[in-house]
């Protein structure tokens, strides 16, 4: 027997403390606006360079502006991380068994669309194609969520918003986002930050002093060129930030960027060892 579907890792957020977040750019502003008028919000950027933290931050500072009406929300932003099973089912819902009958259950869209919280659909492209028609009904001028299975044609609350991400490194022809889902959000392009604004990210985030930030953050610049040399994916602000956990843990640098850095970005030996060398010239 195959066991049931994963329904999505829906993660509601309770939004108590501020996420911290460092803007890079306009991004904060260009977000306030799209959200005034409630247009949909594309982010696009590689994987680990802020664009999670940067919806938390955006749904709880949206969150403190909003009327108390609208402060009642339990979970002001839901995110779903989607990947290659996830249905159009498990965002919006299906029929469960409780007992001896089949109860309704939203899923986390429908939960969004109906209470008015930002949804943020995390890597959209790895979803199954059939979650295109629900995208697109949400993000045209009707705003409108049609739910198959029980008929109800759900107009969105005035305060919903769709966000959604898309890492364009991953990109192959057959995970490419359409253009007709493209053409229906404002796009905000992210990228890994500049030596001087990751070293104050990684300080923050990692709790390592300021020179060892600095270094980490060179060290992700230079490893980032090698990119040039035929290695793809770079490093991540997320992976410079756990050097610095473990640094700031008692890990040795050279051990803790060995772990967290060369290892974690490639198996390639030649490439590892690239790294290596970086991380010997700048510790
Ligand atoms: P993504 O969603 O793009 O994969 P995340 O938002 O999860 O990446 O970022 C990974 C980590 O990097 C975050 O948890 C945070 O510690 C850190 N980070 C990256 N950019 C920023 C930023 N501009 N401000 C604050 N933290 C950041």
């Amino acid at each position: 027997m195959t066991p049931p579907k994963k329904p999505g890792d829906a993660a509601g957020h309770r939004l108590r403390a501020e996420p911290w977040y460092l803007p890079l750019g306009d991004e904060i502003e260009i977000f306030e606006a799209a959200y005034a008028a409630r247009l949909p919000v594309l982010l696009k950027g590689p994987t680990g360079c802020g664009k999670t933290r940067f919806v938390e931050h955006m749904a709880w500072r949206l969150y403190r502006q909003a009327d108390t009406e609208r402060r009642t929300l339990e979970t002001p932003l839901i995110t779903v991380a989607c990947h290659e099973d996830l249905t159009a089912t498990d965002l919006v819902g299906r029929f469960l068994l409780s007992g001896d009958e089949t109860v309704w259950t939203d899923g986390p869209l429908t939960r969004a669309v109906r209470s008015g919280a930002i949804c943020y659909l995390d890597e959209v492209v790895e979803a199954r194609k059939d979650t295109t028609v629900v995208v697109h009904s949400l993000t045209d001028h009707r705003r409108l969520l049609p739910i198959e299975k029980t008929g109800e044609l759900l107009d969105a609350h005035p305060d919903f918003q769709l966000v959604i991400s898309y890492n364009p490194g991953y990109q192959s022809v057959l995970k490419d986002l359409k253009p007709s889902t493209r053409q229906r959000f404002v796009s905000l392009e992210f990228d890994y930050p500049s030596v001087e604004l990751e070293a104050q990210i990684i300080g923050h985030e990692s709790g390592v002093g300021a020179q060892d930030a600095q270094r980490l953050a060179l060290i992700g610049a230079k490893v980032r060129n090698l990119r040039e040399h035929g290695f793809e994916e770079g490093v991540s602000t997320r992976l410079l930030v756990y050097t610095g956990q473990l640094i700031a843990g008692g890990i040795s640098p050279r051990r803790a960027c060995d772990v967290a850095i060369a290892r974690a970005v490639t198996d390639d030996r030649e490439v590892q060892q690239a790294v290596a060398d970086i991380v010997d010239v700048l510790l």
